[in-house]
């Protein structure tokens, strides 16, 4: 089976909140995607509940492409610790971290229900699962922890 550059990190070196870039894949046209970690809790330590982290998924579609080129997709992990960031193009982790910390700072701060999408039955594969409470509560503990552009070092931004 491919060897998968995610599984070969270990996981217990890593100090969340972070961003990290997995991958750059350069296209026969010279286009290029990165892929980024956005590691919001501890690994094996913690894990964001699903309906928080659905309502967060939701809200960072629109609240990173509102900050950062070429967002191509921002999905959940599995294991709920964080996001997978695909773009066009490069962008430092800094300029990702500080698009991710402004965007979670929207949603502790400011954002209400009405400003969610994707909220019904027509729009949302699972819309009863749900909860900004929880989204503004994880990102309001998120960013007090401070969100590092390094996923060994603490370098908060
Ligand atoms: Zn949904």
């Amino acid at each position: 089976m491919a060897k998968v550059e995610s599984f070969t990190l270990d996981h217990t070196k890593v100090k969340a909140p972070y961003v990290r870039l997995i991958t750059e894949e350069h296209g026969e046209k010279g286009d290029i995607i990165s892929n980024y970690d956005l590691r919001l809790v501890q690994p094996n330590t913690n894990a964001i509940p699903t309906a928080g982290l659905h309502t967060i998924e939701h809200l960072l579609a629109g609240l990173l492409r509102d900050r950062l080129d070429g967002v191509i997709d921002c999905s959940p992990f599995g294991c709920r610790t964080g996001f997978h960031l695909i773009t066009w193009g490069q962008h430092s982790t800094t300029e990702v971290a500080k698009a991710l910390k402004s965007s979670l700072e929207e949603i502790a701060d400011k954002i209400e229900w009405k400003d969610v999408q994707g909220t019904d039955k027509y729009s949302c594969g699972n819309y009863r699962d749900h909860s900004l409470f929880s989204a503004k509560q994880w990102s309001c503990d998120i960013v007090d922890a401070g969100i590092s552009d390094d996923p060994f070092e603490r370098h908060t931004i």
